[in-house]
């Protein structure tokens, strides 16, 4: 079957078609896929030295149908619409019986083939690693019960895709890991496909004051559909300045989206009122750095906080924005902007290189 494959680190997605995918065993399950997202993180682990084995199928923004099941599947039925999530957990630890599956001590480990057992994926008859559990450029995706999440038939799977990553990761920043209470203010530095659905989660949580920050315009349109108050551009005004204004002394929560830039991450720390917390979301290159004073915690009572997938207790979240979706209470459509074909993957990264377009989608294969 067709996959489309990083062959060398910073070279283009070659599409191959001698992807082969095992039958489902135990708790697998095996999902004919019908979209699966770009997100930016593919890009990154694609033009990075990360050490990722190679050759590497990326892709973990997924949904499609459950065509075949594993003898010990129970959530499971062949027909169901299924999101694949990346945020995996093996369900037995503390953290998971905690309900924080996002913190699972275990994962990968307990929901990934056992040494010895034939692998999921291969390529031209060899192994091949299989990238966040998922590999979910290619016509089909082997998963793990605890991958993948059951959604209503009704959400196109376009939008469906998107809910297991990008949708997950940026609303889950306000909901789950900030916590945003009724009459909060927060600001969002970066308004792409993660940096909307931040907006819209601090709106869905009853933020008060919701600035969104970017430097492109059309973002800052867009960026009013998912519950932007008020937008800055920065080539205009400094943003710091202009959040403290707005919020008369500064945000409750400051979310960084971008990634990979020293500025934005200073920008997120200084724009806070006392008591307020900075979320660092976007990635970041291994030789970046940062300096703070101790006094940004201590006598300023300033948070700073990582957060990884949002957060997520995928198999509760994905089916609730799901959900809130159908009842036009959640934003997908707007996130929207391509949809293609398999063979146009690395064109369409160089337009979300460029920044002007939300997300594209691989619905043809
Ligand atoms: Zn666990
Ligand atoms: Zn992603």
């Amino acid at each position: 079957m067709k996959a489309a494959v990083i062959e060398q680190i910073g070279q283009p997605f070659v599409v191959r078609d001698d992807y082969e995918l095992d039958s489902p065993i135990g708790r697998e399950i095996l999902v004919d896929v019908k979209a699966s997202g770009l997100c930016h993180s593919d890009i990154y682990v694609a033009t990075k030295e990360l050490g990722m084995p190679l050759p590497l199928v990326l892709g973990h923004e997924v949904s499609g149908v459950v065509t075949e099941i594993g003898p010990d599947v129970t959530e499971f039925r062949v027909g169901d619409h299924v999101v694949a999530c990346l945020a995996g957990f093996c369900g037995h630890c503390d953290r998971c019986l905690d309900g924080k599956p996002n913190l699972c001590r275990n994962y990968p480990i307990g929901t990934q083939r056992k040494p010895g057992e034939k692998p999921r994926v291969s390529l031209g008859g060899q192994a091949l690693y299989q990238f966040s559990e998922i590999a979910g450029f290619a016509e089909q995706v082997l998963l793990h019960e605890n991958n993948a999440v059951v959604v209503p038939d009704a959400v196109p799977f376009p939008q469906a895709a998107l809910l297991g990553c990008g949708v997950t990761t940026g609303a889950g920043a306000a909901i789950n890991s900030a916590g945003v209470r009724v009459g909060d203010n927060v600001a969002v530095i970066g308004c792409g496909g993660v940096g909307l659905n931040t907006l819209q989660g601090a709106a869905l949580a009853g933020a008060r004051t919701i600035i969104a920050i970017d430097l492109q315009p059309s973002k800052l349109e867009l960026a009013k559909k998912f519950g932007a108050t008020h937008t800055i551009n920065p080539a205009e005004v400094d943003p710091v300045e202009a959040v403290k204004e707005i919020t008369g002394g500064g945000a409750d929560h400051a979310f960084e989206v971008i990634g990979g830039l020293k500025k934005t991450l200073e920008q997120a720390i200084a724009m806070l009122a006392t008591g307020g917390t900075a979320y660092f979301i976007g990635a970041q290159p291994p030789e970046a750095t940062l300096e703070i004073h101790p006094d940004f915690f201590l006598t300023n009572k300033r948070g700073l906080r990582g957060v990884y997938m949002g957060g997520t207790n995928f198999k509760r979240d994905i089916p609730m924005y799901a959900q809130l979706y159908l009842q036009g209470r959640f934003n997908l459509d707007d996130l929207l902007s391509n949809e293609i074909s398999i063979d146009e993957v690395n064109e369409a990264y160089k337009e979300l290189e460029k920044g002007g377009i939300a997300r594209s989608v691989i619905t043809r294969f």
